[in-house]
């Protein structure tokens, strides 16, 4: 399986990081040992001095597909789940100024965590409502009805590229508010004011 994320698709994070908002969905991967096992605390790793959180509603593909019209995409994914795309900005942000790929600041293992709970689309009212919090306070606070690339918009952009499979998953982008983690903070990631997952940060 593979993990496909997409980048600056809420315009208050574009702009906090100075980002231009873009006119086609930005996307890169994660591979499959990026994934967080279930249960583990996230490690923060010896190379980086800032490491970002970034709250992220999940689509779980269902089907295959390639070429995928957006009228039909929502046929393509049963699932919608919440999970953060970990991020080392320090590093990023020196990729960015050499004009290289992001994969050594995004692809890093455990920098993709998945919450155990999908929902079924038909489950969620619309725009679905996310958010993270540590210690009591909210970091980020998300409603799908601010992307600037709806999830059908998404699937059909990204399968005009690469074939997408049962069992991938699809990070759709954080809203503004991303910040840096440390030690013992514990992150609870909620959707619909339910808990999805409870994450110790080590
Ligand atoms: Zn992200």
């Amino acid at each position: 399986m593979k993990i496909i994320c997409i980048g600056r698709n809420y315009a208050d994070h574009a702009k906090e990081l100075n980002n231009p908002l873009p006119k086609e969905p930005v996307f890169f991967c994660k591979p499959d040992s990026a994934i967080l096992p279930k249960g583990n605390p996230f490690f923060i790793p010896d190379w980086s001095n800032e490491i970002h959180y970034e709250v992220e509603l999940v689509l779980r593909i269902c089907r295959l597909g390639k070429h995928i019209q957006p009228e039909f995409a929502n046929r393509y994914y049963d699932g919608i789940g919440l999970g953060i795309d970990f991020t080392a900005r320090d590093i990023q942000e020196e990729q960015k100024a050499k004009g290289l790929p992001w994969e050594k600041a995004k692809a890093f293992d455990g920098s993709a965590v998945i919450g155990d709970k999908f929902f079924t689309p038909g489950e969620l009212s619309s725009p679905i409502k996310f958010s993270l919090e540590r210690s009591g306070s909210i970091l980020q606070n998300g409603s799908s009805g601010d992307m600037i690339f709806s999830f059908d918009q998404i699937i059909a952009f990204v399968s005009q590229f690469m074939t997408l499979k049962i069992g991938d998953l699809i990070f759709t982008g954080t809203p503004s508010g991303v910040g840096a983690i440390a030690r013992e903070d514990v992150l609870i990631g909620k959707m619909e004011n339910e808990e999805i997952f409870s994450l110790r940060v080590k």
